[in-house]
Order: structure tokens, then sequence, then C-alpha cells
């Protein structure tokens, strides 16, 4: 069995890959990551593989048509998570995204019907939905995205799910909840937050804080993504999610308490544009289907997330140093993953 992994030296893609590397009766598995090393792509993401004969890493880009047509030949599954993936960079400059996101999405699509790739499926997000205040999103909800990081994201699916119309590949669309885990870039909340707060500094909070996220711990996030490539109906969307709703509010509390800090670490920021107050999955497919259920409850993960933010600084210290010209930018403390 050979794996295409696109963005595998990203925070998820990377999770992903090692949990299919580690799996028992994984002898004679192949996996290829694809991924074009941008400014979220880290290789120290996959360093501890990097002796794994079966794993092969590319760099280049989704939408490059050669690369495609060098890699995919023998491959039988394609799990796409490379995506621009940071909602205020997105409203900032949205090219990136429709590069990445649309335009991959639809060359990756190319390439694996030209190539008779057996099994797609693309990593999306509970973003394409919109805003919900009361209950939860299934699947048959339309889309109604409110950030171009959404509108591409689900403009992606339509094109994967039109693929499987038009020409009958069988693909599997995942929409997830907000991830945590190790090896998150730290413009995203958690890490944000924890690695300044790890060194005395200022953490930013947007708006009143009371916009509400659902936490799903990356590892759960990647076994419901592998039940959906095994055993998925073809032409699917299956929604994931974590089961722990908190506002903002609460995650900073939870936060601060974590690293022993208060709130006069907090500093309040004026509100994202068209800031989406509330995203919730109905999950009950994934779990009906597939058998799909969280294993890890939000304390104890994300105690054990701040506590690997702690003992590797020398992970994060050279990518947060990146982030100090841009401080505003990255105060994103909201389910912008
Ligand atoms: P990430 O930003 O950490 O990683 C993205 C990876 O894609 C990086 O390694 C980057 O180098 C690579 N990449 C970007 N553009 C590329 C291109 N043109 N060609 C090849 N590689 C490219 O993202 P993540 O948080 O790991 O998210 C993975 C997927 O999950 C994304 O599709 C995202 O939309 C989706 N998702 C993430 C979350 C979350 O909480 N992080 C929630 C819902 C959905």
């Amino acid at each position: 069995m050979h794996v295409l992994v696109t963005g595998g030296a990203g925070f998820i893609g990377s999770h992903y890959v090692r949990m299919l590397l580690q799996a028992p009766g994984s002898s004679g598995l192949t996996v290829t990551v694809l991924d074009a090393l941008t400014y979220a792509g880290n290789t120290a993401n996959l360093a501890d593989l990097a002796g794994d004969r079966r794993l092969r890493f590319r760099r280049g880009d989704i939408c490059d048509r050669a690369v495609l047509d060098e890699l995919l030949p023998g491959v039988e599954s394609l799990v796409h998570f490379a995506a621009e993936s940071h909602v205020d960079r997105s409203i900032e400059d949205s090219d990136a995204f429709l590069h990445t996101n649309v335009l991959g999405t639809q060359r990756l699509l190319d390439a694996a019907v030209r190539h008779g790739v057996r099994k797609f499926v693309h990593v999306s997000t509970d973003e394409v939905y919109g805003s919900i205040e009361r209950g939860s999103w299934p699947e048959t909800h339309p889309v109604q995205p409110n950030s171009p990081y959404s509108a591409s994201k689900a403009s992606s699916d339509l094109l994967v799910l039109a693929c499987h119309r038009t020409h009958g590949l069988d693909v599997g669309v995942t929409r997830c909840s907000n991830n945590y885990g190790p090896m998150q870039y730290p413009e995203k909340v958690i890490p944000l937050f924890v690695t300044r707060l790890i060194d005395g500094l200022t953490v930013p909070l947007y708006g009143d804080g009371r916009n509400v996220r659902d936490w799903l711990h990356v590892e759960d996030h990647c076994r419901g993504i592998e039940l959906v490539r095994t055993a998925g109906r073809p032409g699917e969307i299956y929604n994931i999610g974590g089961g722990t709703e908190l506002t903002n509010l609460e995650l900073a509390e939870r936060l601060l308490a974590a690293t022993g800090a208060d709130w006069s670490s907090v500093r309040r920021m004026p509100d994202r544009k068209g800031h989406d107050l509330r995203y919730s999955v109905d999950w009950s497919k994934v779990r009906d289907e597939l058998g799909y259920r969280p294993l890890h409850d939000l304390a104890t993960g994300l105690a054990a997330t701040v506590r690997w933010y702690q003992d590797n600084p020398g992970w994060w210290r050279p990518l947060s140093g990146s982030l100090a010209s841009a401080p505003d930018r990255c105060a994103v403390p909201t389910g912008s993953v």
C-alpha cells in the first residue's frame, strides 16, 4: 500500500504520517509526503521518522503538474492536508489561499484521476458551514463560509465532490473542529498563548472573548481521517468533532492556569473582521457509521500539550522569533485554524 500525504510536514499532516507508520501491521506501507515547506511546513515535525525507510519526502507544490506526474504513479490512497490554513492571513491577502486551496486541490484531483488513485481523502474544516448560535451542523447543512480561508476550503470541498460525480473518483471529505496538540505553528491560539506565556509575554484576546470553538485533539482527528480513508463511503462528507466546546475566555483561563499566569497577561484586541461566533459540528455520522469517538479528554490533552511546549522550546523558539515582527497579525485567539 502506497499513501501520498500532501502537507505532511505541517501540524496535522505530520501527526497523521506518524500514526500511519506506527500502526500495527504497517510494515508493508510506503508513505510519500509532498510538501512545499511554506512558513507553516517544518521538516522537524517528521524528524523522529527520518530513519524510517518506508517514508519518502518530496518538497514541491501541489499545483505543479510535473511533480504530481512524478509522484502519483503507484499511489493507492491520497490524503490531502496541504493548505493555507490561517484565517487572519487570508483576510490580509488571499492569493496563496486561492492558489493552494482551490487550484492546488483541482490539480491534485486531476492527477489522481489520471493516475488511477483509488481513494482521495480531502481534509476540510467546520468553518465552511459559517457560524451557528445553537445546535450543531449535520453534513447536509449548506456551506456558508465567512472568510477567504473558509470560502477557499468550501470551494475545494465542492471540487472534490464534483470530481466524484464527474469521474467516479472515490473521495471522502472530512470537516473537523479546532485541533490542538504538539507541533502546531505558534500563530494559532493555543501554541501562541502557551509559548508567549512561558516567556512571560502578554497574549492577545479578540473582542469580548465569547466566541465558542469545539476542541479536538490532533490524534483523535487523525484516527477519524484514517477511518474515513479505510472505511468511509465514496462521495461522503464526515464531520469530526472533539465534543468539548469552550468560549475563548474559558480557553484563556485554562491556559493562564496551566502556565501559572493570570489575567494581567491578557491584552484585549479589537475583534477580527467577520468573526464567526460559534462553530459546532454534529459528528454522529462518523460515530455511527465508522465507530469514531474522541479518546482524549480536553483537560488531560491540554495539560499534556502545554507540557510539550514547555519541554520543547527548541522546536518553537525559532518559529516564534519569525513572528515577532508581526505581533498583531499573529494575535489569533480564536479557532482560526
Ligand atoms: P498547517 O498550516 O500546519 O500545514 C499546512 C502544510 O501544507 C504545511 O506543511 C505547508 O508547507 C503545506 N503546504 C501549503 N501550501 C502547499 C502547497 N501549495 N503545496 C504543498 N504543500 C503546501 O495546517 P494544519 O493545521 O496541519 O491543517 C491541515 C489541514 O487541516 C488543512 O487543510 C486545514 O484547512 C485543515 N484543518 C485544520 C484545522 C486545525 O485546527 N489546524 C481545523 C480544521 C481543518
